[in-house]
């Protein structure tokens, strides 16, 4: 095993490290609040004091790592609802992070590896490819550069829209501040987070921390394109997130086609392990299903989404596809849309049409790609 990074350690690990090297349990909650509460980003900004001495300090980073990914870019959309961040990453690979400001909600959009395997047609990090895991740091970094965003920007900034501020202190440190902080988080950033399993589970461990970032457990979404292992073990460890599914296909032959990951893990099997994932959670799952014009958009497709969910507690969001380099597909229009929802409608099936955001800066769902138009 290589050294830990600070971030990739819960606060209890933080406190064994600390008891191992000799010293109090406090010290290490000292650090802990300095990472989580006032959002210290290296080395120079922790100077010791009573609680955290320079000896504890010494011995910390002489045993762990702690540094942020560096923003090589950062973009806004038009109508000022989102942003995008590039970061590199310490082996010079990239990857990108969305925040997203709307009905009341600040979001964190996080990836979870760099490039993925899954190869989703009409996905451009699936175009990419995969390159490797995320660490549970590079995912918990993500949403503290966010979260430290949003409460430097809060006071002067309410729509997040504007020019981008410095990124000051936060004036006071407490999880209840009057500063805004990051609410929400979903793994539906870069790469599949069921293949990337425990790195993923530990940092939902460390964001849900309640003496830190304190993410409600109705808070985090995990979207799967469908590692049924991944689903098997959310519901045997009974993990407190949401689950989304991408589904895009209601038979094996059209889902395959446009998930090539279906190959291995069939429709059916998939379907077992979310009924599975139901009767042992007692929670719905979220199915995504991605619109494209004239392929998986007419009430024939509607019509196989309902049955094959029967019994399922469920709710489908249509995503109206969003456009890549690597494929010429087209989004379906709003009537079509419409016409869908109404289908599932009838089988009692809630069902939501995601707004189009942030498709200006490429950061929409399936659009990242390390690259800005
Ligand atoms: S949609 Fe998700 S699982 Fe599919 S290729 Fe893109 S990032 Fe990977």
């Amino acid at each position: 095993m290589g050294r830990p990074h600070l971030l990739g350690l819960t606060r209890s690990q933080l406190a064994e490290r600390a008891v191992e090297w000799g010293f109090a349990r406090i010290h290490a909650a000292s650090l802990w609040n300095e990472l989580y509460l006032k959002g210290r980003r290296a080395p120079a900004e922790l100077p010791p004091h009573d609680r955290m001495p320079a000896r504890f300090l010494e011995r910390v980073f002489a045993e762990c790592d702690f540094d942020f990914p560096e923003v090589a870019r950062e973009t806004h959309s038009s109508d000022g609802f989102t942003r995008k961040y590039l970061l590199g990453l310490r082996d010079a690979h990239r990857i990108e992070t969305v925040l997203m400001r709307y009905s009341g909600r600040t979001t964190a959009c996080v990836s979870s590896q760099v490039g993925c395997a899954m190869g989703c047609v009409f996905c451009a990090t699936g175009q990419m490819g995969y390159t490797r895991h995320l660490t549970a740091a590079e995912i918990v970094a993500q949403a503290l550069h966010v979260d430290r965003v949003l409460r430097a920007t809060a006071a002067s900034d309410p729509q997040v829209g504007g020019a981008t501020p410095a990124l000051a202190e936060p004036e006071h440190a407490s999880p209840h501040h009057r500063h805004e902080r990051l609410r929400n988080i979903v793994f539906m950033g870069m790469g599949e987070p069921l293949h990337n399993y425990d790195e993923v589970m530990q940092a939902i461990d460390i964001l849900r921390d309640p003496a830190g970032l304190a993410l409600g457990a109705q808070k985090i979404s995990v979207s799967t394109v469908g590692v049924v292992p991944g689903i098997r073990r959310l519901a045997a460890e009974r993990r407190p997130v949401h689950l989304a599914v991408s589904l895009h296909g209601a038979t094996q032959e059209e889902r395959a086609a446009l998930v090539p990951a279906a190959r291995k893990w069939k429709l059916d099997e998939l379907m077992d392990a979310c009924r599975e994932y139901t009767a042992t959670l007692g929670r719905r799952i979220f199915f995504e299903w991605t619109l494209i014009e004239g392929k998986n958009d007419g009430p024939d497709h509607a019509h196989a989404v309902g049955a094959l969910l029967a019994g399922i507690p469920a709710q489908v969001n249509l995503i109206p596809l969003n456009p890549t380099f690597g494929y010429d597909g087209r989004p379906t229009q709003p009537a079509g849309a419409r016409g869908f929802q109404d289908v599932l409608a009838g089988y009692g099936i809630p069902c939501t049409v995601r707004q189009r955001r942030g498709i200006d800066i490429a950061a929409g769902c399936g659009q990242l790609a390390l690259n800005t138009p």
